[in-house]
């Protein structure tokens, strides 16, 4: 039995059943995906995506790509860039798929740039493999070794340390603000050279049709194995799950100890009451009447926008929501799926996802500052705006409970929490229940659409499984509905 049919729920599901076991997924939502999905939340005929939008990770990820979800229906659509970062009274900074054209835009730091992205770029697939658990030897060890003690690095640190213009230090600390840290904190230099990367490598693309078109070709193939689904069906407790010989929870700690907490011994209960969540998300849907009205019209090269100017601001800002503030000028996280993608809005008609981050469970209205980001870097954008859709950390986790207080990775993925969520186990998947497994994003390797926390907790229940065929563990469990 899987528990949660977020994109970890169901990659668990999938390798279970293709592992030849009977599986069936529990939904407490109407309907799967999690928070990869899609719905018309502001006008009829516009598609916006509720939560994930941009699927770097989801192409990258050796599990996905072993499904070729192609065959259940998703096309990928790669805008010509992946990223615009636009700055005030300078030409945008775009990250494009080449390397060089990219350091080309650069200026003074487009050497450097090279110098730090290149062997990453190059060693991606290793990279992916090792995070799905299958280490390879990679092409350049020296400099990817390099790039691994970087990594650990705040963002601000090595930005500074790497280049001397404002372009390149802007687009990292863009890429690094992903973390949800402060960019004085490690690691979060992280996440500005992974997804600067994969940016490289693979592209930033989205599904044609909505994030839920993803979703749904996991459910086809799960179905295609002889999986099932049941949706409508919230797990209060252990005991309301069908009998089973191992459950998988696609739920973060809180939840968990909600649910199975009176089974679990102490000491782990107390892990999982200490573990931290992140600051939460502040999303906007808007419905426009054209295209955003970009001052530099090379942004509308880029399916991904981030709003924020030079890396000092953006610092300051994620520096001030991790205090407990709420910046007047955001970091704002902005794609425009229909430029791409017409079939996500009636003809001519445009559909906007931004979030910005604000504290855990913050009732802040970011509306207006969000818009206002958007109108510094986009005269005339408010006249273009049919109607919106506010989603504040609260309204986040009514419509999913994994979106606690607003935290969209399942927990801070800083150094303390990162390899070894949701608590120090050498397995972080089991738990000290026979038979019971955590697979959500609060595992490694964390946050994003990529299946892997689902797979590698599958392969967890599948080695005690194939272990002890006769004695195989019954986590508690009374009848089924
Ligand atoms: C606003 C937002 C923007 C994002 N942007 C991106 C992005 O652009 N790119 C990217 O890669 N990632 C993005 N993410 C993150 C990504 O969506 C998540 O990391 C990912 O969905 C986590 O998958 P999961 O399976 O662990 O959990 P979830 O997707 O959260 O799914 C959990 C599921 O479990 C169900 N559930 C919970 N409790 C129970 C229960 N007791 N009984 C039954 N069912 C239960 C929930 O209803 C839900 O369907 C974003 C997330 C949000 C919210």
């Amino acid at each position: 039995m899987v528990v949660g049919s977020g994109p970890n729920g169901l990659a668990a599901a999938i390798e279970l059943a293709r592992n030849g076991l009977s599986v069936a997924v529990l939904e407490a939502a109407g309907e799967p995906g999690g928070a990869l999905r899609s719905a018309e939340t502001t006008l009829p005929g516009f598609v916006h995506d509720v939560g994930s939008a941009i699927h770097p990770l989801a192409v990258a990820s050796p599990f996905f790509r072993s499904l070729s979800l192609e065959r259940y229906g998703v096309r990928w659509v790669h805008p010509p860039a992946p990223l615009a970062h636009p700055l005030e009274g300078e030409e945008v900074v775009l990250l494009e798929r080449s390397l060089e054209e990219t350091a080309a835009g650069l200026g003074e730091d487009g050497e450097a740039y090279l110098r730090l992205m290149s062997p990453l770029a190059a060693d991606l697939e290793r990279l992916a493999n090792l995070a799905a658990g299958r280490p390879a030897l990679p092409r350049h060890p020296a400099a990817l070794g390099a790039s691994a003690l970087r990594a650990l690095r705040p963002a601000v640190s090595l930005a500074r340390a790497a280049f001397r213009g404002g372009r390149a230090r802007a687009l990292f600390a863009g890429n690094a603000a992903h973390s949800f840290l402060p960019l004085e904190r490690r690691p979060s230099a992280l996440f500005g050279l992974a997804l600067g990367a994969l940016g490289h490598a693979v592209g930033w693309p989205f599904p044609e049709g909505g994030a839920g078109r993803l979703a749904r070709a996991l459910v086809s193939c799960l179905r295609a194995l002889g999986g099932e689904l049941l949706t409508g069906f919230p797990v209060g407790s252990l005991e309301e799950v069908p009998p089973a010989r191992a459950v998988l929870f696609d739920v973060t700690p809180r939840q968990l100890l909600r649910i199975a907490g009176e089974r679990l011994p102490g000491r782990y209960r107390r892990a999982l009451a200490r573990y931290r969540y992140g600051p939460g998300a502040f999303k906007v849907d808007f419905a426009l009447d054209g295209p955003i009205p970009w001052a530099d019209g090379r942004c509308a090269r880029a399916g991904t926008v981030h709003l924020g100017g030079a890396l000092e601001e953006i610092a300051a800002g994620e520096r001030e929501v991790w205090r407990g503030g709420h910046p007047e000028r955001p970091f704002v996280l902005l794609a425009q799926h229909t430029l791409f993608d017409p079939s996500r809005a009636p003809e001519g008609r445009h559909t906007v996802w931004a979030y910005c981050h604000v504290p855990n469970g913050s009732t802040f209205d970011m509306t207006g500052r969000i818009e206002r980001q958007i109108e510094r870097f986009a005269p005339g954008f408010r006249e273009r705006v049919l109607t919106r859709r506010s989603a504040g950390p609260a309204d986040l986790e009514r419509e999913n409970p994994n979106l606690v207080g607003g935290d969209i990775n399942g927990g801070v993925m800083d150094l303390g929490q990162l390899l070894t969520r949701p608590a120090r186990r050498l397995d972080p998947y089991s738990t000290p229940v026979r038979g019971l497994y955590i697979c959500s994003s609060s595992t490694p390797p964390g946050g994003g659409v990529h299946g892997l926390c689902g797979y590698l907790a599958a392969r967890s229940a599948l080695r005690l499984l194939r272990g002890s065929r006769r004695s195989a563990p019954r986590p508690p469990a009374a009848r089924p509905r």
